[in-house]
Protein backbone atom coordinates (compact mmCIF):
# COMPACT_ATOMS: atom_id res chain seq x y z
CA UNK A 1 0.00 0.00 0.00
CA UNK A 2 1.26 3.30 -0.60
CA UNK A 3 -1.50 5.61 0.15
CA UNK A 4 -1.29 6.93 3.28
CA UNK A 5 -4.93 5.77 5.21
CA UNK A 6 -7.01 8.93 5.28
CA UNK A 7 -7.59 9.52 8.71
CA UNK A 8 -3.70 10.01 9.45
CA UNK A 9 -2.55 12.28 6.72
CA UNK A 10 -3.69 15.54 8.59
CA UNK A 11 -0.18 16.68 8.04
CA UNK A 12 -0.69 16.49 4.04
CA UNK A 13 -4.05 18.07 3.75
CA UNK A 14 -5.03 18.46 -0.21
CA UNK A 15 -4.69 22.09 -1.06
CA UNK A 16 -8.23 22.75 -0.96
CA UNK A 17 -9.75 24.28 2.09
CA UNK A 18 -13.36 23.55 3.22
CA UNK A 19 -15.57 24.92 1.56
CA UNK A 20 -13.80 25.07 -1.46
CA UNK A 21 -16.27 24.88 -4.50
CA UNK A 22 -14.93 22.32 -6.75
CA UNK A 23 -15.47 23.08 -10.73
CA UNK A 24 -18.21 22.14 -12.34
CA UNK A 25 -16.55 21.59 -15.31
CA UNK A 26 -15.25 17.82 -13.84
CA UNK A 27 -18.58 15.65 -14.84
CA UNK A 28 -16.91 12.54 -13.39
CA UNK A 29 -18.48 10.71 -10.20
CA UNK A 30 -21.92 12.68 -10.34
CA UNK A 31 -23.80 12.12 -7.01
CA UNK A 32 -24.74 8.88 -6.07
CA UNK A 33 -27.91 10.07 -4.63
CA UNK A 34 -28.80 12.61 -7.65
CA UNK A 35 -26.83 12.93 -10.28
CA UNK A 36 -25.35 16.52 -9.53
CA UNK A 37 -21.42 17.13 -9.92
CA UNK A 38 -21.78 20.07 -8.34
CA UNK A 39 -19.83 19.64 -5.14
CA UNK A 40 -17.41 21.60 -2.39
CA UNK A 41 -14.95 19.92 0.17
CA UNK A 42 -16.30 19.10 3.37
CA UNK A 43 -12.98 17.24 4.75
CA UNK A 44 -9.57 17.93 2.58
CA UNK A 45 -7.55 15.10 2.02
CA UNK A 46 -4.26 14.41 0.01
CA UNK A 47 -5.94 11.06 -1.48
CA UNK A 48 -9.03 12.21 -2.00
CA UNK A 49 -11.23 14.76 -0.53
CA UNK A 50 -14.84 14.32 1.33
CA UNK A 51 -17.01 16.22 -0.15
CA UNK A 52 -20.55 17.92 -0.10
CA UNK A 53 -22.88 17.70 -3.04
CA UNK A 54 -24.10 21.10 -3.07
CA UNK A 55 -27.64 19.90 -4.64
CA UNK A 56 -28.95 17.19 -2.01
CA UNK A 57 -25.77 17.47 0.73
CA UNK A 58 -25.34 13.97 0.33
CA UNK A 59 -21.44 13.06 1.14
CA UNK A 60 -19.29 11.33 -0.48
CA UNK A 61 -15.50 10.98 -1.43
CA UNK A 62 -14.06 12.38 -4.75
CA UNK A 63 -11.93 11.81 -7.51
CA UNK A 64 -13.77 7.94 -6.62
CA UNK A 65 -11.98 5.29 -6.54
CA UNK A 66 -11.02 3.45 -9.65
CA UNK A 67 -13.46 0.68 -9.90
CA UNK A 68 -11.69 -2.69 -8.27
CA UNK A 69 -9.62 -0.55 -5.89
CA UNK A 70 -10.43 -2.77 -3.29
CA UNK A 71 -9.18 -5.84 -5.02
CA UNK A 72 -5.88 -5.29 -4.32
CA UNK A 73 -6.84 -3.91 -0.72
CA UNK A 74 -9.61 -6.06 0.31
CA UNK A 75 -7.98 -9.43 -1.82
CA UNK A 76 -4.63 -9.75 0.45
CA UNK A 77 -4.46 -9.29 4.11
CA UNK A 78 -6.50 -5.66 4.67
CA UNK A 79 -8.02 -8.15 7.88
CA UNK A 80 -4.15 -8.21 9.62
CA UNK A 81 -1.64 -6.57 8.31
CA UNK A 82 -3.44 -3.87 6.54
CA UNK A 83 -6.00 -3.00 9.45
CA UNK A 84 -3.29 -3.00 11.81
CA UNK A 85 -1.26 -0.63 9.77
CA UNK A 86 -3.82 1.89 10.33
CA UNK A 87 -4.33 1.50 14.05
CA UNK A 88 -6.74 -0.45 14.10
CA UNK A 89 -6.23 -3.89 16.54
CA UNK A 90 -5.53 -6.82 14.65
CA UNK A 91 -9.04 -9.07 14.05
CA UNK A 92 -7.52 -12.33 16.08
CA UNK A 93 -7.40 -10.15 19.63
CA UNK A 94 -11.58 -9.18 18.53
CA UNK A 95 -12.57 -12.39 17.35
CA UNK A 96 -15.14 -12.59 21.01
CA UNK A 97 -16.08 -9.05 20.22
CA UNK A 98 -17.01 -9.76 16.40
CA UNK A 99 -18.68 -13.28 17.59
CA UNK A 100 -20.71 -10.98 19.93
CA UNK A 101 -21.81 -8.61 17.83
CA UNK A 102 -22.93 -11.11 15.37
CA UNK A 103 -24.90 -13.05 17.66
CA UNK A 104 -26.77 -9.52 18.55
CA UNK A 105 -26.99 -8.95 14.33
CA UNK A 106 -29.32 -12.20 13.94
CA UNK A 107 -30.94 -11.77 17.13
CA UNK A 108 -32.63 -8.59 15.47
CA UNK A 109 -32.59 -10.24 11.87
CA UNK A 110 -34.81 -12.83 14.04
CA UNK A 111 -37.29 -9.66 14.61
CA UNK A 112 -38.36 -10.41 10.87
CA UNK A 113 -36.84 -13.67 9.78
CA UNK A 114 -35.87 -17.02 11.74
CA UNK A 115 -34.77 -19.53 9.09
CA UNK A 116 -33.71 -20.81 5.92
CA UNK A 117 -30.92 -19.58 3.63
CA UNK A 118 -28.79 -16.49 4.77
CA UNK A 119 -25.97 -15.12 2.92
CA UNK A 120 -23.42 -12.76 4.31
CA UNK A 121 -21.62 -10.29 1.99
CA UNK A 122 -18.34 -8.84 3.06
CA UNK A 123 -18.09 -11.90 5.70
CA UNK A 124 -14.35 -11.64 6.83
CA UNK A 125 -13.53 -14.08 8.58
CA UNK A 126 -17.50 -15.64 9.10
CA UNK A 127 -18.45 -14.22 12.28
CA UNK A 128 -21.95 -13.63 11.38
CA UNK A 129 -21.77 -16.82 9.22
CA UNK A 130 -21.50 -18.81 12.07
CA UNK A 131 -23.59 -17.02 14.67
CA UNK A 132 -26.61 -17.38 11.82
CA UNK A 133 -25.51 -21.34 11.79
CA UNK A 134 -25.92 -21.51 15.05
CA UNK A 135 -29.39 -19.85 15.20
CA UNK A 136 -30.29 -22.47 12.54
CA UNK A 137 -29.79 -20.56 9.66
CA UNK A 138 -28.31 -22.32 6.19
CA UNK A 139 -25.67 -19.65 6.26
CA UNK A 140 -22.53 -18.79 4.04
CA UNK A 141 -20.57 -16.05 3.33
CA UNK A 142 -18.68 -14.30 0.85
CA UNK A 143 -15.23 -12.13 0.61
CA UNK A 144 -12.10 -11.59 -1.32
CA UNK A 145 -9.76 -12.22 1.05
CA UNK A 146 -9.08 -16.31 0.34
CA UNK A 147 -6.37 -16.09 3.42
CA UNK A 148 -8.78 -14.40 5.54
CA UNK A 149 -11.73 -16.74 4.45
CA UNK A 150 -9.56 -19.97 5.03
CA UNK A 151 -8.69 -18.98 8.97
CA UNK A 152 -12.63 -18.71 9.17
CA UNK A 153 -13.27 -21.77 8.16
CA UNK A 154 -10.59 -23.20 10.15
CA UNK A 155 -12.03 -21.56 13.38
CA UNK A 156 -15.97 -21.80 12.80
CA UNK A 157 -16.53 -24.83 10.39
CA UNK A 158 -18.42 -22.41 8.15
CA UNK A 159 -19.15 -22.38 4.38
CA UNK A 160 -17.22 -19.18 2.98
CA UNK A 161 -16.23 -18.41 -0.62
CA UNK A 162 -13.95 -16.44 -1.88
CA UNK A 163 -16.39 -14.46 -4.16
CA UNK A 164 -18.97 -11.18 -5.38
CA UNK A 165 -22.11 -11.38 -5.90
CA UNK A 166 -22.08 -11.16 -8.90
CA UNK A 167 -20.27 -14.38 -9.14
CA UNK A 168 -22.82 -16.30 -7.16
CA UNK A 169 -25.13 -18.93 -9.99
CA UNK A 170 -28.22 -16.51 -10.49
CA UNK A 171 -30.52 -19.81 -9.19
CA UNK A 172 -29.29 -19.08 -6.11
CA UNK A 173 -31.80 -17.16 -3.69
CA UNK A 174 -31.39 -16.34 -0.12
CA UNK A 175 -33.97 -15.85 2.42
CA UNK A 176 -31.58 -13.19 4.25
CA UNK A 177 -28.87 -10.99 3.04
CA UNK A 178 -26.71 -9.67 5.30
CA UNK A 179 -23.97 -6.60 4.32
CA UNK A 180 -22.52 -5.17 7.39
CA UNK A 181 -19.76 -2.68 6.72
CA UNK A 182 -19.28 -3.06 2.94
CA UNK A 183 -21.38 -0.92 0.95
CA UNK A 184 -19.80 2.00 1.43
CA UNK A 185 -16.00 0.62 0.80
CA UNK A 186 -17.61 -0.14 -2.77
CA UNK A 187 -17.50 2.47 -5.93
CA UNK A 188 -21.16 1.30 -7.22
CA UNK A 189 -23.16 0.51 -4.03
CA UNK A 190 -26.25 0.57 -6.48
CA UNK A 191 -25.13 -2.13 -8.44
CA UNK A 192 -24.46 -4.18 -4.98
CA UNK A 193 -27.99 -3.55 -4.17
CA UNK A 194 -28.94 -4.80 -7.38
CA UNK A 195 -27.11 -8.01 -7.12
CA UNK A 196 -28.77 -8.75 -3.93
CA UNK A 197 -31.98 -8.07 -4.93
CA UNK A 198 -31.97 -10.41 -7.93
CA UNK A 199 -30.55 -13.07 -5.37
CA UNK A 200 -33.46 -12.02 -2.76
CA UNK A 201 -36.16 -15.08 -2.22
CA UNK A 202 -39.90 -13.32 -2.61
CA UNK A 203 -40.46 -12.92 0.95
CA UNK A 204 -36.86 -12.62 1.85
CA UNK A 205 -35.08 -9.98 3.99
CA UNK A 206 -32.23 -7.66 3.30
CA UNK A 207 -30.19 -6.12 5.59
CA UNK A 208 -27.44 -3.35 4.74
CA UNK A 209 -25.35 -1.76 7.63
CA UNK A 210 -23.35 0.98 7.39
CA UNK A 211 -21.47 3.77 9.26
CA UNK A 212 -24.37 6.48 10.12
CA UNK A 213 -22.63 10.06 9.20
CA UNK A 214 -25.52 11.75 11.38
CA UNK A 215 -24.46 9.76 14.09
CA UNK A 216 -23.86 12.71 17.02
CA UNK A 217 -20.67 10.93 17.45
CA UNK A 218 -19.68 12.41 13.71
CA UNK A 219 -21.80 15.62 14.78
CA UNK A 220 -19.04 16.16 17.63
CA UNK A 221 -15.77 15.11 16.23
CA UNK A 222 -16.29 15.75 12.06
CA UNK A 223 -13.06 15.41 10.02
CA UNK A 224 -11.46 12.99 13.59
CA UNK A 225 -14.56 11.01 13.56
CA UNK A 226 -12.75 7.77 13.07
CA UNK A 227 -14.95 6.45 9.99
CA UNK A 228 -13.92 9.68 8.08
CA UNK A 229 -11.52 7.57 5.88
CA UNK A 230 -11.43 8.63 2.39
CA UNK A 231 -8.92 5.74 1.61
CA UNK A 232 -11.69 3.41 2.21
CA UNK A 233 -14.84 5.11 2.35
CA UNK A 234 -16.10 6.12 -0.24
CA UNK A 235 -19.99 7.40 0.87
CA UNK A 236 -21.28 8.43 4.01
CA UNK A 237 -24.73 7.42 4.18
CA UNK A 238 -27.74 9.22 5.92
CA UNK A 239 -30.55 7.54 6.45
CA UNK A 240 -32.44 8.82 3.98
CA UNK A 241 -30.16 8.36 1.02
CA UNK A 242 -30.28 4.56 2.07
CA UNK A 243 -34.09 4.37 1.92
CA UNK A 244 -33.63 6.03 -1.38
CA UNK A 245 -31.04 3.93 -2.54
CA UNK A 246 -33.67 0.41 -1.89
CA UNK A 247 -36.86 2.33 -3.23
CA UNK A 248 -34.19 2.67 -6.50
CA UNK A 249 -33.86 -1.16 -6.75
CA UNK A 250 -36.98 -2.22 -6.23
CA UNK A 251 -37.10 -2.50 -2.12
CA UNK A 252 -39.35 -1.18 0.65
CA UNK A 253 -38.16 -0.53 4.20
CA UNK A 254 -39.50 -3.00 6.82
CA UNK A 255 -37.20 -0.86 9.98
CA UNK A 256 -34.58 1.09 10.29
CA UNK A 257 -32.13 0.59 14.03
CA UNK A 258 -29.12 2.37 15.44
CA UNK A 259 -27.68 -0.14 17.39
CA UNK A 260 -25.19 2.34 17.95
CA UNK A 261 -24.24 5.90 17.66
CA UNK A 262 -22.62 5.25 15.25
CA UNK A 263 -24.02 3.31 13.18
CA UNK A 264 -27.76 2.54 11.10
CA UNK A 265 -28.95 -0.71 9.67
CA UNK A 266 -31.79 -1.06 7.04
CA UNK A 267 -33.89 -3.98 6.66
CA UNK A 268 -36.05 -4.24 3.66
CA UNK A 269 -38.23 -7.05 1.32
CA UNK A 270 -39.33 -6.58 -2.07
CA UNK A 271 -41.09 -3.13 -2.53
CA UNK A 272 -44.00 -5.83 -4.16
CA UNK A 273 -43.60 -8.64 -1.28
CA UNK A 274 -46.72 -9.38 0.73
CA UNK A 275 -44.40 -10.06 3.77
CA UNK A 276 -44.74 -8.81 6.91
ZN1 LIG B 1 -26.62 14.98 -4.63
Amino acid sequence: MTNAPGRFDDESLSPRPPGTVLSSQDTSNPCLMCGSTSRAVLYPFEIRDVVRCQSCNFIYAHPMAEEGHFDEIYGGEYWTTYNVSVGEPDIHDRIDEFLEISAERIERLERFRLDGKLLDVGCSMGFLVKAASDSGFEAIGIDLSEQTLAEGRELFDVDLRQAVVGDLPSALQFDAITCYNTIEHLTDPESLMREMVSHLSPDGIIVIGTHDIESKSHLLERRLWKHIMPSEHLFYFRREDLFALGERVGLTVVHADKPIDNSIVVYYKHAESTAD
